[in-house]
């Protein structure tokens, strides 16, 4: 018989089967909340100007595809290390700091996570509560237990910071800790930046390592702004591991662009963990492709396209703000009753609404308004179009 006939069929992943339901929804009323993806006004995923006139470029150039190396594009590789630490940065003149280019950040966080199992077999990771829903299966593959920290509090959907600081405080010496740097997915709540200095402390204390997961930079206030916590990480004297996805940033989500730092204690200490890094990659991939770092690196080393993506990843940002401004109001207007006050606080593409399960199912059954079970929405999908519509349905789901 087949070596396969006893396999069983693995469990759908939550927000993939969401779009397979949404996408065999015949309504033309229809509105896909679920899934993480900067849309535009037109409901259109973007491609940037910036990328666009970066690929004209390279197009041109008719560059030959050869392997790169084992760590990617030095000129991508070093574009990243700036954007996480800026231009000026000491750890960054140090040559204190290893960049590789990965396959999106969740290559950067697979690379890290097995790189981190050679290199502390026996750690726990913790992951916030709740946290992106590939972070635990993505460490847990690794070979980690994965255990979570608190962080939301649903009672003021904001964080339980001292419920937070009270778990690293317990956590075993060398325990890795998974932080999202800024625009917490899914409940877009972030720690203010003392509280970030508060967490550094305790993690410092108790000799923890911390790995930040950069998947948003720019969304909240701004490229330096929302590097707050990785200021505070590289002033610290720790080291630490930081991955980073361009998939929002420069609405690349296809071409897989992402990158992994590691913070090293000295030069010595850097070039020898890249070494170890570098085997990790090659038994895995070999070395990443060649067009979305490319484009990346270009788009950044240009002043002119630099300057261009930054004016496109504020737009961005602006439209999520007036987004959340326009939801709270148009949900006031139909008469809900409880405050939505706090989506204006949240940061980035998502909000925890406080929808239950129970409304969510009934706003896809009635509506066609799809969100994830947990009620987080991606305000980003919103649009002048669709939002009337979506205030509808919320507001009669809870009525
Ligand atoms: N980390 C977080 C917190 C995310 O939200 C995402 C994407 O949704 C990722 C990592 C993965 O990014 P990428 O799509 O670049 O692999």
């Amino acid at each position: 018989s087949s070596i396969f006939a006893a396999v069983e069929m693995a469990p759908r992943d939550p927000i993939l089967g969401l779009n397979e339901a949404f996408n065999a929804d015949t309504r033309t009323t229809k509105v896909n909340l679920g899934v993480g993806v900067y849309f535009t006004d037109e409901g259109k995923i973007p491609l940037l100007g910036a990328v666009k006139a970066a690929e004209k470029a390279r197009l041109e150039a008719a560059p030959a595809r050869g392997y790169q190396p084992i760590e990617g594009l030095a000129a991508y590789n070093n574009a990243v290390a700036t954007l996480l630490f800026g231009k000026d940065s000491a750890l960054i003149t140090n040559n204190q700091t290893l960049t590789i280019e990965a396959l999106g950040g969740t290559g950067a966080l697979k690379v890290g996570a097995d790189y981190l199992k050679r290199l502390l077999p026996n750690a726990t990771v913790y992951i916030s509560d709740p946290s992106w829903e590939n972070h635990r299966a993505l460490f847990e593959s690794a070979g980690f237990p994965v255990s979570n920290y608190a962080y939301y509090d649903a009672a003021t959907r904001g964080v339980n910071f001292e419920g937070m600081l009270a778990d690293l405080r317990t956590m075993p010496a060398q325990s890795i800790v998974v932080l999202h740097a800024c625009c917490h997915n899914p409940t877009g709540a972030d720690i203010t930046a003392d509280q970030w200095k508060q967490v550094v402390t305790a993690i410092k204390e108790r000799n923890l390592i911390a790995f930040l997961d950069m998947a948003y930079q720019g969304f909240a206030d701004g490229i330096k702004e929302d590097a707050v916590a990785l200021d505070l990480f590289a002033a610290s004297g720790l080291q630490f591991l930081v991955s980073s996805s361009f998939s929002k940033s420069f609405s690349l989500y296809g071409e897989r662009v992402g990158a992994l730092t590691i913070v090293a204690a000295s030069k010595d200490e850097a070039s020898r963990v890249l070494s170890q890094v570098k085997r990790v990659v090659r038994t895995n991939y070999s070395n990443p492709p060649t067009h979305g770092g490319a484009v990346v690196a270009a788009v950044l080393s240009s002043p002119e396209l630099r300057q261009q993506w930054e004016d496109e990843l504020a737009g961005m940002r602006v439209r999520i703000r007036e987004m959340r401004s326009a939801i709270v109001e148009k949900l006031a207007a139909r008469g809900v009753k409880q405050d939505f006050s706090f989506v204006l606080k949240q940061r980035g593409m998502f909000s925890y609404t406080g929808l239950t399960a129970e409304q969510v199912e009934r706003m896809k059954t009635e509506f066609g308004v799809y969100a994830v079970s947990t009620g987080r929405i991606c305000v980003a999908a919103l649009n002048t179009k669709n939002i009337d519509y979506v205030a509808d349905a919320i507001a009669a789901v809870l009525k």
